[in-house]
């Protein structure tokens, strides 16, 4: 039974790569059937905030990347907030001391440098172990000093290797990793402890996270054999190590960047299943000539193995085309559900959700819909596809770009569509007499390019260069109000 777990640091809005990590081990518990646990790991107060973590909540759940153990749901291993579990990592660090694995260090960072710098070892080598063969009476004097030590673990003095799922042999030689600091002179209780413990209390057996935890992964195989030693752990996970998120310039994309914001993707209209399908192929595909799939299709063909372990590249272009790919394939009233949060926020209807609107707007929308469905590539393009219908202002401002189209063939184009609009009967006020109406007087008679002839007649209408289909639009705006847009526009 694969194990896998989700454990961020509530530091931040959630992030690409925090949201790929999550959806790789989702994904992995789901294919083989095995179990998501979700914990959080809030040990550090200075800069974890609660908002960092309703925030991880949203963003999993709007995704519906749903975990069966840990927070909210609960499980055998609880709590699982690590700020709640300060006891179990006092216990397993007594532990850890009592057994030899773990010493007591007294060493400042000051005194670490100077004596680094006394023996000509340049700076990066760290700490140098002088601790570990301090005498009870040493010990004495530093706590007579009114020093608090620091518990280190003691690394091995031998080659650690592990074959990763992704990356295959890894290893690190014997010294290069120094001992290193699990609990803090004032008690607490740090990642280097806590995320292996927890990891070994609540069995998981596949460690599925980003490259840039490549490094701590010695150090952890150390302290799980320890803990393995202590009864507290039964079995070496298996680690696997994804690989980085490049932004622009072939720099690692930083939590900061824009790109990286999930909420900011939201709030510009990706959906769940659009941006679901891009994250997936950072660092995996499906197969190589098929880049749109569907959750359900990932999780059949899912294998950690298949992670690539080179740089995956952030292509927000590239992300937006296969949202559009998803869009599309919405039912109607799905695309219309998921819009109208998007039309509320631009002040375009009365309410929030579909079932609030009110008849007119729903029967306005509902013949939008497939006009605009096919041509958004995000939600956040719908109010500027779909405002122009639901408005019943006689006169649109044009858009900054529109203004060339006007000026090129209007106004004399303007005046014989009106002419010819005029003429049609409201009954007869459907696209298809429109747009023969239309064409036969501007292009037919007119002598007119097609691109001049509706160009204008677009602009008044909608006072966009793009817009939902002309003659459909004129019919769920009606005559009164198209023909009063015209002729505002002539003015
Ligand atoms: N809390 C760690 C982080 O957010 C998790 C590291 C891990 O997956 O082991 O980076």
């Amino acid at each position: 039974n694969v194990r896998v777990r989700f454990c961020p640091s509530p530091t931040g809005t959630p992030h690409v790569g925090m949201v790929r990590t999550a959806l790789f081990n989702w994904a992995e518990a789901r294919h083989t059937g095995g179990t998501l646990v979700f914990r959080i790991e809030d040990t550090d107060a200075q800069r974890d905030s609660e908002e960092s973590y309703n925030q991880i909540i949203d963003a999993l759940t709007w995704l519906g990347i749903d975990w069966d153990e840990g927070i909210n749901v609960g499980g055998p291993d609880g709590p699982y907030r690590q700020s709640e579990r300060g006891q179990i990592y006092a216990d397993v660090a007594q532990k850890l001391l009592d057994a030899g694995y773990a010493y007591e260090s007294f060493s400042t960072p000051e005194e670490i440098a100077a004596r680094n710098e006394a023996a000509g070892r340049p700076k990066e080598f760290g700490y140098d172990g002088y601790d570990r063969n301090l005498t009870e009476e040493q010990k004495e004097a530093f706590r007579a000093e009114g020093r608090k030590p620091a518990l280190r673990i003691k690394m091995p003095d031998e080659d650690i290797k592990f074959n990763d799922l992704i990356r295959g042999e890894i290893e690190f030689k014997a010294g290069s990793v120094p001992d290193y600091v699990i609990v803090r002179p004032n008690g607490d209780p740090l990642y280097t402890l806590t995320n292996p413990v927890d990891d070994a209390m609540m069995n998981i057996n596949v460690v599925l996270r980003g490259e840039d935890l490549l490094s701590s992964t010695p150090r952890q195989i150390v302290l799980y054999r320890y803990l393995m030693e202590l009864g507290v752990s039964k079995e070496m996970p298996l680690f696997g190590h994804m690989p980085y998120v490049m932004g622009e310039g072939h720099k690692k994309l930083s939590k900061r960047d824009p790109e990286s914001n999930l909420f900011l993707h939201r709030e510009n209209g990706f959906i769940k299943e659009g941006l679901l399908n891009y994250l997936a192929l950072l660092g995996w595909s499906i197969s190589p000539d098929n880049d749109i799939f569907s959750m359900e299709e990932m999780i059949k063909a899912f294998d950690v193995r298949n992670v690539k372990a080179n740089p995956a590249h952030f292509d927000l272009d590239k992300a937006i085309s296969i949202n559009a790919e998803h869009i599309r394939i919405l039912e109607p009233r799905d695309f219309l559900n998921r819009s109208v949060p998007y039309l509320f926020r631009e002040g375009l209807v009365s309410a929030k959700v579909w079932e609030d609107l009110t008849p007119r707007e729903r029967e306005i929308l509902t013949a939008a819909a497939p006009l605009v469905q096919t041509r958004v590539r995000l939600l956040g393009e719908v109010p500027g596809m779909v405002g122009s219908l639901l408005s019943t202002d006689e006169y649109l401002e044009p858009e900054a770009d529109a203004h060339k189209q006007i000026k090129e063939s209007a106004p004399a184009v303007l005046d014989a569509a009106i002419a010819a609009l005029e003429a049609v009967d409201e009954a007869d006020w459907t696209t298809d007499n429109l747009h023969e109406t239309l064409n036969k007087a501007l292009v037919e008679d007119g002598g007119y390019k097609p691109r001049l002839a509706f160009g204008p007649v677009r602009v008044a209408l909608s006072g966009r260069r793009v817009s939902p289909p002309l003659f459909e639009s004129m019919e769920v705006v009606g005559k009164p109000v198209s023909i009063a847009r015209l002729k505002n526009l002539r003015a």
